[in-house]
């Protein structure tokens, strides 16, 4: 009778691991991935609304030049429920001219955004605070939040980040691959030697109107004195992490650490050159080095025809000088080391499509639950997910607009 009891314990048992493993389908990824909310907190889709008549209603094949990485049918299909569109200004010579500039453009693409929700309102909605997107999920509808990437927008003037928190940017990325009035870049020479005082400033006035302090891009000093400014937690918008590849638009450990501390969240950048370190490509980079020579920065760069042909002639160098492309498993041993080193509660995903993101099998926002189907492959609960794809980013995103100072 024992034997008979351990026997059918034993199939029972069995069956029930086969079940569990049963469950963990791609089918079950994808239903997982369908049911949670989930957020990229960066795309620069926007320089596509508003430089072109492309049209972000309508459906691009993926892969194609010209498709782009974003768009709302992709959307829908790459079950992302919350886009962050950024308003990206490059860094130019700090004039006032120039920051006149900077700051109509801005302005320009924000507008490109707000079209895009005034136009397909049935699909997609302007949010404004984390209960909107929570909200425009139940009723079947997407939800577009305003980032601006480079605090050049605002120039030398402080009242520029309410303006451009009331036109509704939730956050602003302190600088590009450039120093700023703000802070010094990662990818450029010390000037300040981190947060200069105009951008301690700028990240005080930040903490008291309640938007989101955005790391990345920022020098590994600026970083820290960001975190030492700062009452409330800060994102790293599009960032990885530089002990699986070193570059220094990465956060390395101590910086992980820090940012725990802060309580802030990293958001995983699915950029290649950042998730997996490059082989050397020299005719690649002489090719695009010539390109530059010839027709100059791409944003000084007005004709569109001259323009068009530009980024044609970039796409022949692309074509002929492929690099290789990281993964989705390379994307998910970045979660991964983060969860490791501080906590499940610090990481999400910020793709920076259109700025360059993209990875095989996640290689436009249509291919978005292959992460989920990775993650869930590794072991992730439900509840870990969740966080990952937008849990993180809510938390922080609600403290900071809880920092906001009562008078506002
Ligand atoms: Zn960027």
């Amino acid at each position: 009778m024992k034997k008979v009891l351990i026997t059918l314990f034993s199939i029972f048992f069995i069956s029930m691991i086969a079940c569990n493993q049963g469950e963990k389908t791609p089918e079950y990824s994808d239903i997982l991935h369908q049911r949670i909310l989930t957020i990229d907190t960066h795309c620069d889709t926007p320089l596509r609304m508003a430089d072109t008549t492309w049209d972000v209603g309508a459906r691009h094949e993926p892969g194609l030049r010209g498709s782009g990485k974003v768009d709302l049918p992709r959307m829908k299909e790459g079950g992302l429920d919350v886009e962050f569109f950024a308003a990206f200004v490059a860094q130019r010579e700090r004039t006032p001219e120039n920051n006149q500039e900077a700051l109509e453009k801005a302005d320009k693409l924000i507008r490109s955004i707000k079209d895009m929700c005034i136009k397909y309102s049935e699909k997609i909605q302007l949010g404004l605070s984390p209960d909107d997107a929570y909200e425009h999920e139940k009723q079947g509808l997407l939800t577009a939040f305003i980032g601006i990437e480079n605090g050049f927008a605002i120039g030398q003037d402080i009242s520029n980040i309410h303006r451009y928190y009331d036109m509704g940017a939730r956050y602003i990325t302190l600088c590009h691959t450039k120093n700023n009035d703000i802070c010094d870049s990662s990818n450029d020479s010390t000037e300040h030697g981190g947060l200069s005082d105009f951008g301690a400033e700028v990240v005080q006035e930040m903490n008291r109107i309640g938007m989101i302090v955005d790391v990345s891009h920022i020098s590994d000093e600026a970083f820290f004195d960001v975190l030492e400014t700062t009452t409330a937690p800060v994102i790293a918008s599009h960032s990885s992490v530089r002990a699986i590849c070193d570059n220094v638009r990465n956060l390395s450990d101590d910086m992980l650490k820090a940012l725990a501390e802060n309580g802030g969240v990293i958001q995983i950048c699915i950029y290649t050159e950042y998730v997996k370190k490059p082989k050397p490509n020299p005719e690649r980079e002489q090719a695009l080095a010539a390109l530059r020579e010839k027709y100059g920065p791409w944003e000084d760069v007005k004709d569109p025809e001259i323009k068009k042909q530009y980024r044609n002639e970039y796409y022949d160098i692309r074509e002929k000088y492929p690099v290789e492309k990281a993964t989705v498993a390379d994307v998910v041993d970045h979660i991964d080391h983060v969860v490791e080193l501080i906590g499940i509660d610090h990481v999400g995903i910020g793709t920076d499509f259109d700025g360059g993101g993209g990875v095989i099998g996640c290689d436009d926002v249509s291919e978005m639950s292959n992460i989920t189907r990775e993650l869930v492959r590794r072991g992730y609960s439900d509840k870990d997910i969740e966080k990952i794809w937008g849990g993180n980013f809510m938390r922080v995103f609600r403290e900071v607009r809880g920092h906001k100072a009562a008078n506002l």
